[in-house]
């Protein structure tokens, strides 16, 4: 017989992270963890290399009961939520011709609909603690487009507007909500399209980074802990007042 999952109140707070193996969830996982929050990743893959204290529960977050299961398993067990991040999200270039109906439905899935799955999950919890932070790591996309980026334009722009309308619609129970707006950041997903982009056209790899790094007004790229800090800080209880906020983190990219 399994051990059934007992339910007591977390003396530390809790945050949900989904997407948190690789990449900026890692780096948002590790960050909240540093700093005193028992940690539950919700990702497909495991990281062997992350941090024992932050639990990892296997989840397809493109799949809604799996989303669903995983976060009431959750708060079963912890008793309380303080934030969700909602990081999982999949790159995808092309046009809209070049965009069939099941790369659409994939973005989709994961991007904007396994955000609203876990949104729609952990606001129960929410609104009995009467508060809590919710964050999409959304893009610089949300607010201009880039070339060949139709779905991922349209997914990130979904998160902006879903950060303001959480907003509005939980400040009553205060309950937080802001999308975070990254712009090009060093992760496995940045070097996975660069790889890409250096099979297809040829270039050569060195000088794509290069070139990367001069289309920032700031002459670099973002790293992952860069997000975190910021993540963490619209969590924080100095974030207090900051709701339905596009918090840009681009190295200056859309100021131009
Ligand atoms: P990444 O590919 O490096 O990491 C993504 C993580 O999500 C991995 O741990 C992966 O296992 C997990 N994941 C993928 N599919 C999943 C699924 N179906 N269910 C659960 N987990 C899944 O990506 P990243 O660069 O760290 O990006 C994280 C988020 O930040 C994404 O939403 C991305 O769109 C956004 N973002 C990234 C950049 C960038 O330049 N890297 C810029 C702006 C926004």
């Amino acid at each position: 017989m399994s051990n059934p999952i007992t339910s007591t109140t977390s003396d530390s707070p809790v945050c949900i992270v989904t997407g948190g193996s690789h990449g900026i969830g890692d780096a948002i996982c590790e960050k909240f963890s540093a700093q005193g929050y028992t940690v539950i990743n919700l990702d497909i893959k495991d990281n062997l290399t992350q941090s024992k204290s932050i639990e990892w529960l296997k989840c397809d977050v493109s799949v809604s009961c799996e989303v669903r299961q995983a976060i009431q398993q959750s708060v079963l067990k912890y008793g309380r939520v303080d934030c969700l991040v909602s990081n999982a999200g999949i790159h995808f270039s092309a046009t809209i011709e070049d965009t069939s109906e099941e790369d659409f439905d994939r973005i989709f899935g994961l991007n904007v609909k396994g955000a609203i799955t876990a949104t729609k999950a952990v606001l129960p919890q929410m609104k009995s603690q009467q508060g809590g932070v919710i964050l999409y790591i959304a893009s610089d996309q949300a607010l201009i487009a880039k070339q060949s980026s139709f779905a991922y334009n349209m997914s990130k722009a979904a998160l902006a507007s879903m950060a303001k309308t959480t907003a509005l619609d939980y400040a009553k129970y205060q309950i937080r909500s802001n999308a975070i707006c990254p712009g090009t950041i060093e992760t496995p997903l940045y070097h996975n399209a660069i790889n890409r982009y250096v099979a297809i056209s040829g270039a050569n790899i060195d000088q794509v980074h290069a070139e990367e790094a001069a289309l920032q007004p700031i002459g670099r790229l973002g790293q992952a802990s860069e997000v975190a800090a910021l993540t963490y800080f619209l969590a924080s209880d100095d974030a207090r007042f900051i709701t339905g906020s596009l918090q840009v983190i681009d190295g200056g990219y859309t100021a131009q």
